[in-house]
């Protein structure tokens, strides 16, 4: 594609703010489409609205998302028109967690046992089946460990049903992990893939909070086995653009959790530490570009979400190799508002700037 293409984002919050800083930087323009009036990343491109769709397809060259929440049928409609990536087949996989592990396990790659449950008496089956712990989750829209419960003895299992059920539910079997990890790669339509390193995931109440790049004690044998599944899903999918895999780090190897069809919360670190970062690599791929190198251009790097309120961020400006990223959003419960991105020589360093910002 040619300098001044338009990339089209369903959605115009922090995300697509970010792939707009980077796309801007090759040419690229950019247009927002979106149900909700958000300012995030109004002063970034042409925001369009609900009764305005037609004319944002008319604008755009190539259309992205922001969230695996966005309707299949957006995307079917505007895929008439222009290309959408990633398409919405892998949209529509990633948006169920029951068809996205039935993916897993027809690739091969490990996963925890899960029944689809549409009843109280279905739940209860299920128990018997998959025993407990087991953790009962929406199979569609959960986001930020929303919607989830944690079933420890029998007695759990109608007052979870009651809380979140009332709905199409999968019930996994409880993974036991040392730790938590992603990775994520980018794909271009001639097929080729670029790897970031996998890198560990702190969460707190359920929302991501600190990632770690990449995860201490790697070994080639965990990078190959996450490289190779986040290559086969793509390669199924006929996949454009980032993809983020979720795993969790056990005796036995990685278990898959979930994967985002999009740039993700664990990558943002690669703004900084990264030699082209996921936002860029999202980008170039959807135009077509070469892929950029995903490697590390400094020894460690931390990504620390700002979560409900932005604290002293100006004081973290004065923390050397630390940026500060705010994504302009009103400050409310819960709501990420922006992240600050570490790098440093060594992990001890890491830890001495982590621990200036996290108390
Ligand atoms: P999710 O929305 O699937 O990412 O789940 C949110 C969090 O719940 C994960 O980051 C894990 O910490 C935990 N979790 C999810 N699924 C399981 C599972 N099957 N076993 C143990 N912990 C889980």
């Amino acid at each position: 594609m040619s300098v001044g293409s338009v990339i089209g984002v369903i959605g115009a919050g922090q995300l697509g703010r970010m792939l707009a800083l980077a796309g801007t930087r090759l040419g690229a323009r950019f247009a927002f489409y979106e149900d909700v009036p958000s300012s995030t990343s109004q002063t970034l491109g042409a925001l369009y609205h609900q009764d305005q769709l037609d004319a944002f397809i008319d604008a755009v060259d190539v259309v992205t998302f922001e969230s695996e929440n966005t309707p299949v049928a957006l995307v079917d409609y505007i895929s008439a028109r222009k290309p959408v990536m990633p398409n919405a087949k892998a949209l529509f996989t990633a948006q169920h967690r029951g068809r996205e592990k039935t993916l897993f396990r027809r690739l091969g790659i490990e996963t925890a046992p899960f029944m689809i449950v549409n009843s109280l008496a279905e739940l209860q089956d299920a128990v018997k089946t998959i025993g407990l712990p087991a953790v009962l989750k929406t199979t569609t829209e959960g986001y930020d460990g929303k919607g989830q419960a944690v079933l420890r003895t029998v007695d759990d299992i109608e007052s979870a049903w009651v809380r979140i059920g009332n709905r199409e539910l999968i019930l996994e079997g409880f993974v036991t992990f040392a730790r938590e990890l992603s990775i994520i790669a980018a794909r271009r339509v001639a097929g080729d893939v670029v790897f970031y390193p996998l890198v560990e995931n702190t969460h707190v109440d359920g929302i991501l909070r600190l990632t770690i790049a990449p995860a201490v004690n790697l070994t080639d044998a965990l990078t190959q086995q996450a490289q190779a599944a986040i290559q086969s899903i793509m390669t199924e999918l006929d996949y454009v653009g980032i993809l983020a895999l979720e795993l969790f780090d056990t005796p036995n190897g990685l278990v898959a959790n979930e994967m985002a069809p999009r740039v993700h919360n664990s990558g943002h670190w690669s703004q900084d530490g990264a030699w082209t970062d996921q936002f860029e690599n999202h980008c170039r791929a959807l135009l077509g570009l070469p892929l950029g190198d995903a490697g590390m251009e400094v020894p460690v790097a931390a990504m620390i979400n700002l979560i409900g309120d932005l604290g002293d961020w100006q004081s973290v400006l004065k923390i050397p190799h630390a940026a500060v990223h705010l994504y302009d959003k009103a400050p409310r419960a819960g709501r990420k508002l922006g992240h600050i991105n570490l790098t440093a020589n060594d992990r001890e360093t890491l830890q001495s700037r982590i621990k200036q910002i996290v108390q």
